[in-house]
């Protein structure tokens, strides 16, 4: 159990990771009760994610991939292993540092959109900002400037359900990239899309992985989309592979 760990032992811990790893974790578990047995998910996965680096988690469905995406997140609790986010180990963090953390640290894009329908597009991105108590001037300005960048600057005032599946996914990689997060976290952010949004959306997540310096992780069915990771994993029977 974590909770069990020294400090001594956690600090220790934490400072032999890697300088340039923005997101990582070793010997991550997590099973869940399944009537009389237990179902075992992820049996002690180690991952390591560098600055800028886009890392592809493909898997069946049912293999534990949003299960690993919401222990990265600290969404979730693993029954064993650690999860650091730019080298802190999370499990130190009371939920309030949790949530400050990951607001600072992670941004999270997910299959449906989960965009506030009596929001625009602008004050979706900006929402964010206005969380952390940014003026709504600026708060607008940076969203506004994120939305050009994800080619929706002429739709900052649409309602979400006046928007195509692939424009709604661009405003919520736009809100997940808004805080310039160290890294992003995406479950399946084209699953629901057409061919050609699909391709747009990952050239839109090249583009601004290059120009902010944001790592991804993205879990997709997609192999025309994976190859185009620096990385690709595979998760199966609990372990996370590297394709060969
Ligand atoms: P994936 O995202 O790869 O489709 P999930 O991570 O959602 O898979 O789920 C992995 C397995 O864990 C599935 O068998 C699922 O039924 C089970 N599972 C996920 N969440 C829970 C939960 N809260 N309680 C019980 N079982 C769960
Ligand atoms: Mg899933």
């Amino acid at each position: 159990m974590s909770n069990a760990v020294p400090d001594a032992l956690r600090q220790s811990a934490s400072a032999i990771t890697a300088a340039d790893e923005v997101l990582s974790c070793r010997g991550l578990s997590r099973s869940y009760p399944s009537g009389a047995s237990v179902i075992r998910v992820l049996e002690a996965i180690d991952l390591s994610v560098k600055v800028g680096e886009r890392v592809a988690i493909m898997g069946a469905s049912g293999s534990g991939k949003s299960t690993l995406l919401h222990l990265l997140g600290g969404l979730d609790r693993p029954d064993a292993g650690e999860v650091f986010w730019q080298s802190r180990l999370i499990s130190n963090l009371d939920e309030r540092q949790l949530g400050e953390a990951r607001n600072r640290v992670l941004g999270f894009v997910y299959q449906f959109h989960h965009l506030l329908g009596e929001f625009s597009a602008l004050e979706n991105v900006a929402m964010p900002l206005r969380i952390r108590r940014l003026p709504t001037v600026e708060a607008h300005a940076r969203a506004e400037q994120m939305l050009t960048q994800v080619g929706l600057g002429s739709r900052l005032q649409h309602l979400p359900g006046q928007l195509s599946g692939g424009e709604r996914q661009r405003v919520a990689l736009a809100r997940a990239l808004v805080t310039s997060p160290g890294c992003v976290l995406a479950d399946e952010p084209t699953g629901n899309l057409d061919r050609q949004s699909a391709r747009q959306m990952f050239s839109l997540i090249e583009t601004l992985s290059h120009a902010h310096g944001t790592a991804f992780v993205v879990v997709t069915h997609d192999f025309e989309l994976a190859a185009r990771a620096d990385r690709v994993l595979d998760l199966k029977d609990g372990r996370l592979t590297a394709r060969s």
